[in-house]
């Protein structure tokens, strides 16, 4: 049955007048304080302005979370509110009868997806998608959430195994301090950014005990070990290790005395006061032991040229398959799972390169994920329900995908030719050969007023520039053979590990002995991992939180309109509302709303009885989806009769 998501007016008031004459009166006086409302698809009418109104409102009341149809909208508080993430309220949501009645909150999702994945004859995968802009709460939502499952799907049976289950729930939330040391940096818009992204898939057994998980990652930054912008720094690790480091392991691991390594930026900054500890013991428990944890401390303090990108990488990859060697299941030990996504959201900065073009395209296929699942899912509702409806119509995005990965020409495949013919090409040509090859694309904007080689991609969140000097090189991305060769004789078994022998590397060689660019590029990796993703997606029911920041100072109490605005409009906000409201925006069950208005039958002087006959037994015998919308509609049409009068009416009347 279709559910009132809004727990105000739910039917458990629903006997008196009174109730209902408050509801009609707020309704229209349109007076319902904005900061009450919990859901958006209430907002009347639906425009950028009340949306942002509403959650202003509701910001500054100290309320973060707001439904949005399919959607949970989480604005970032920038303060710690202990009690918001507390067991207790886990515990308050997962033992709640119908969590959707209670307060919109990031547990409601992680509830129900638990039940989904437990109530189903069928059991269903569940994933939620986590998105935002940087600085947004992405990566805390998905910690939250982590912590979540670990309290609700601990295994409750026999000490025995609730130390097997604790273990492994604690190896699991251990697996964030060592992805976030190695993987995140305090950036510009964010002191804990992640420079990756992210899909973990915590599994469950047919007892609904998390018994393992998965991580899989996407496009580490790599670039950032050897350049940052200016006032943003390197990853996490090195100021960890410069901050932490014992007298003996700073003269075994190359770091001056008292210092921090002199390429290191913006030093000054502690923000790593104890954390060196917390990723060492967070790394043992996920089984790297000391002395395997001294050989990768050991590559990241040396900063030969293996630190220059490529080698952080290799080091990263690497970790994540320990982490995931140390978490994983046993195939056989979990029957389902439930997926988190922690994304980056869409990116449009004065000067846009290879990731901004990637983290965009994941983006863009996300939306079209979401639009397409939600309005399927929309449909199926209805159609159950016996309901008419006319197909909704909303913006597809498939001609910007076209543009960025169709066949046979495509953004990425013109920036991936360059990679394979390995000739020189400037900027400039590569600007050209685009605009030429894809003038027909309505998607493709113009790039004239540009100084610099650009083209223009016009995405369904905003119209971004993609600076066309670097594409080709960085989409290369290679490995010198050379540097492979060298790395292979060192002592240090790690970095063997990390760089083996490549068995093709001969007859890769032009006879000239030129090395070939490699056929795997950036793009055709990062493609094939986008396209798994989406499989998984596919195969899941999928949940959303959109995290919105309120400010970029990362104050708490602070709403600028202009910043929220813009990522309301990024990630599509109104139109997910449209798209919830389009169909049948309030939702109430068929008992609720029999209860609740059925009175209106007995006010109104003449009633025809229905021609479908009384309600059978107030709702509680089975109805026929006909019978069910014909009474729905005959009782419709008494509150239109009624409704100008009662709202009308004094309170005594
Ligand atoms: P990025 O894309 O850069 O990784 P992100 O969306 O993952 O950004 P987070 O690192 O999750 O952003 O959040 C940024 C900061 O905002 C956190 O370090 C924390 O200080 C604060 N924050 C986020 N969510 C909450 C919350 N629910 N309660 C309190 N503080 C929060
Ligand atoms: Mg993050």
């Amino acid at each position: 049955m279709l559910q009132q998501v809004n727990g105000h007016s739910s039917g458990s008031d629903a006997h008196g007048g009174e109730s209902l004459r408050e509801d009609l009166q707020e309704f229209l006086s349109g007076e319902a304080p904005l900061h009450q409302l919990d859901d958006l698809t209430k907002v009347n009418p639906v425009t950028l302005e009340t949306v942002l109104r509403c959650l202003q409102a509701r910001y500054m009341a100290d309320t973060f979370y707001t439904s949005a149809g399919c959607t949970l909208v989480a604005l970032n508080p920038f303060k710690p509110i202990p009690q918001l993430y507390s067991p207790d309220l886990m515990q308050e949501y997962h033992a709640a009868p119908q969590p959707q009645k209670l307060k919109p909150h990031i547990f409601t999702v992680g509830e129900q997806t638990y039940r989904n994945v437990k109530s189903l004859i069928e059991p269903v995968n569940q994933s939620i998608v986590v998105s935002g802009e940087s600085g947004a709460g992405k990566t805390w939502t998905s910690r939250c959430l982590m912590k979540f499952y670990a309290v609700v799907a601990a295994s409750p049976t026999s000490w025995e195994n609730h130390k097997i289950a604790e273990r492994i729930e604690q190896r699991i939330l251990n697996s964030n301090p060592v992805m976030e040391a190695f993987g995140n940096a305090c950036t510009l818009r964010n002191n804990n950014s992640s420079r990756f992204g992210k899909f973990i898939q915590l599994q469950l057994n047919r007892a609904q005990q998390m018994t393992g998980a998965a991580v899989q990652t996407y496009l580490l930054e790599k670039t950032r070990v050897a350049c940052q912008a200016s006032s943003e720094r390197n990853f996490h690790i090195f100021y960890q290790i410069c901050k932490g480091a014992s007298a003996d392991e700073r003269l075994q691991w190359h770091l001056p005395e008292g210092a921090a390594f002199s390429w290191l930026p913006n030093p000054e900054r502690t923000l790593e006061e104890d954390c060196f500890e917390v990723t060492r013991e967070a790394m043992l428990h996920l089984g790297i032991d000391a002395p395997t944890q001294n050989n990768i401390f050991q590559v990241r303090g040396k900063t030969t040229p293996l630190t220059c990108g490529s080698g952080d990488g290799q080091l990263f990859d690497w970790l994540v398959s320990v982490i995931n060697s140390s978490i994983c299941a046993d195939p056989d030990s979990w029957t389902t799972f439930i997926g988190l996504l922690d994304v980056y959201g869409f990116e449009s900065f004065p000067t846009n390169s290879l990731e901004q073009l990637c983290i965009n395209y994941a983006n863009e296929k996300l939306q079209q994920h979401f639009v397409a699942h939600y309005l399927r899912a929309q449909q199926e509702e209805y159609t159950a329900e016996g309901l008419e409806w006319s197909t909704l119509s909303y913006q597809d995005n498939q001609t910007c995908l076209d543009l960025i990965e169709g066949s046979p020409v495509s953004i990425c495949s013109l920036i991936n030719e360059e990679c394979r013919l390995n000739r020189p090409s400037s900027a400039a040509q590569l600007q050209t050969r685009i605009e030429s090859a894809l003038a027909g694309s309505p998607c493709l904007g113009h790039s004239k007023l540009s100084r610099e080689p650009s083209f223009i991609v016009v995405h369904y969140a905003g119209s971004v520039r993609y600076h066309t000097a670097g594409l080709v090189e960085k989409n290369k991305d290679p490995i010198p053979p050379e540097l492979t060769r060298l790395l292979q004789q060192s002592q240090d078994p790690l970095l063997k590990v990390l760089f083996p022998a490549d068995p093709e590397e001969k007859s890769q060689e032009e006879p000239s002995g030129q090395s070939r660019a490699p056929v795997l590029t950036v793009v055709s990796k990062f493609k094939a991992s986008l396209e798994q993703l989406l499989q998984v997606l596919h195969s899941t029911t999928p949940h959303y939180i959109r995290c919105i920041k309120p400010n970029s100072q990362g104050r708490a109490q602070m709403f600028h309109q202009e910043e929220v605005l813009s990522q309301l409009e990024a990630c599509g906000l109104v139109e997910t509302i449209h798209i919830s409201a389009a169909g049948f925006p309030i939702r109430v069950s068929h008992r609720n709303f029999l209860e609740r208005y059925k009175l209106l039958r007995r006010l109104r002087p003449g009633a025809a009885p229905s021609p479908h006959g009384p309600p059978p037994d107030e709702g509680r015998s089975e109805w026929s989806p006909h019978s069910k919308q014909a009474t729905l509609q005959a009782l419709l049409q008494d509150i239109l009769h009624t409704l100008p009068a009662l709202a009308r009416a004094p309170a005594e009347a």
